[in-house]
């Protein structure tokens, strides 16, 4: 038995860690604003917030009209669009059944939401300027790989440690109960009910969480902070996720982890669907997006794709040069010390 380290830990204790100096924190709340803001300046575009889409029907000119409620006022109103994205997190789904395209009959969903433990305790936060992932547990899901996280939200420092997995059949962090059901369809029931039978490992990892009291999550903790103090930490909601189930032709159906764009044949609607829709995804999927619905508008834009990505249509993997200009650039830019 070796001596007890700093910080709580057994000095002789073994641990294996890769370690890079870059990186930052992301506000993509932001950047989105960011992004909005220089939109609405062009005078082309229009942002209209708390405003619910009911319905969308495709016309017989294969553009798309939009029924819409005005929730502050109650008014309801129509859009037509020749081209519709659904970029609505867990409200995703529901929209893109509503829109009837024989693409989305192959899909459902299954929610799997997320809790923080979070520290604002500026003694504790100022000690931990790092993010520091674990191993996922057998049967966990992917994004669900324990992290002791440094953040900074609205200028205030903290310290999350999680995710903890929660079920709930919201599709949404404001969702309704019914999320779930109201997604259940005759097409979708069986393959619903055959991935919850090939899916016993998750199912075991769900109730083996939802089982854990604040202790216990207060143990999960001290396997990275062995002096964590239960006082400084409260447990957070963090947000929903919605798994994509895709009934696949070749395979069956399958829970995926991923994220999915399903669109339709003639590519007038796109559907987002899965676990991580937004955020640091945003631009691959945006990409993809753009080749899926505007391939013409995409190839003639190249230049200016490679002036915003110099990397684009490029493998980092296979030339560390370029990856070392990359990181470079992006460093200069977000003003990081490398
Ligand atoms: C615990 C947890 C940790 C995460 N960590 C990371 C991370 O470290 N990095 C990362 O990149 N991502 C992370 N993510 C994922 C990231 O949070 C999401 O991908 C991102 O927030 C999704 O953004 P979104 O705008 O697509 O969807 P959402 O943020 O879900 O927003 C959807 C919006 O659509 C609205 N909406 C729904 N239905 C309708 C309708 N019918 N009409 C009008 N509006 C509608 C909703 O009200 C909501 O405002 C995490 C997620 C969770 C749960």
């Amino acid at each position: 038995m070796g001596s007890v380290g700093d910080r709580g830990r057994d000095a002789s204790e073994k641990v294996a860690a890769t370690y890079s100096t870059l990186g930052t924190d992301v506000n993509f709340g932001a950047i989105t604003g960011a992004l909005i803001k220089s939109l609405q300046k062009t005078g082309k575009a229009a942002l209209h917030l708390h405003h619910e889409v009911k319905k969308l029907k495709q016309q017989k000119d294969n553009r798309w009209l939009i029924k819409v409620k005005d929730l502050s006022s109650g008014k309801k109103y129509s859009v037509l669009a020749k081209f519709v994205f659904i970029g609505a997190g867990g409200g995703s789904l529901e929209l893109l059944q509503k829109s009837d395209i024989p693409e989305g009959k192959r899909y459902g969903g299954f929610p799997v939401g997320g809790q923080w433990l979070v520290c604002k305790n500026p003694a504790i936060s100022a000690k931990h300027s790092a993010k520091v992932y674990g191993q996922a547990e057998v049967g966990a899901p992917p994004m669900s790989v324990p992290h002791l996280d440094a953040r900074i939200i609205n200028g205030e420092k903290a310290i999350l440690f999680g995710p903890f997995a929660t079920f709930s059949t919201k599709f949404l962090k404001e969702g309704s109960y019914w999320d779930l059901f109201g997604t259940v369809k005759y097409w979708n029931i069986f393959p619903l009910i055959k991935v919850g039978i090939k899916n016993i490992d998750l199912e075991k990892y769900l109730i083996r969480q939802l089982s854990l009291s604040f202790e216990d999550r207060m143990n999960v903790l001290k396997q990275f902070y062995p002096e964590a103090q239960a006082a400084d930490w409260k447990l957070q909601e963090a947000g929903q996720r919605v798994q994509v189930i895709q009934n696949d032709p070749e395979n069956g159906p399958t829970l995926q982890f991923g994220t999915e764009i399903v669109t339709s044949a003639d590519g007038t609607i796109s559907a987002l669907l899965g676990a991580s829709p937004g955020a640091s995804t945003a631009v691959s999927i945006m990409l993809r997006l753009l080749y899926q619905c505007f391939p013409d508008r995409a190839g003639a834009n190249i230049d200016r794709l490679k002036t915003m990505i110099p990397s684009y249509g490029q493998q980092l993997e296979d030339n560390p040069e370029l990856l070392a200009q990359v990181r470079a650039r992006t460093s200069r830019i977000l003003e990081l010390s490398a």
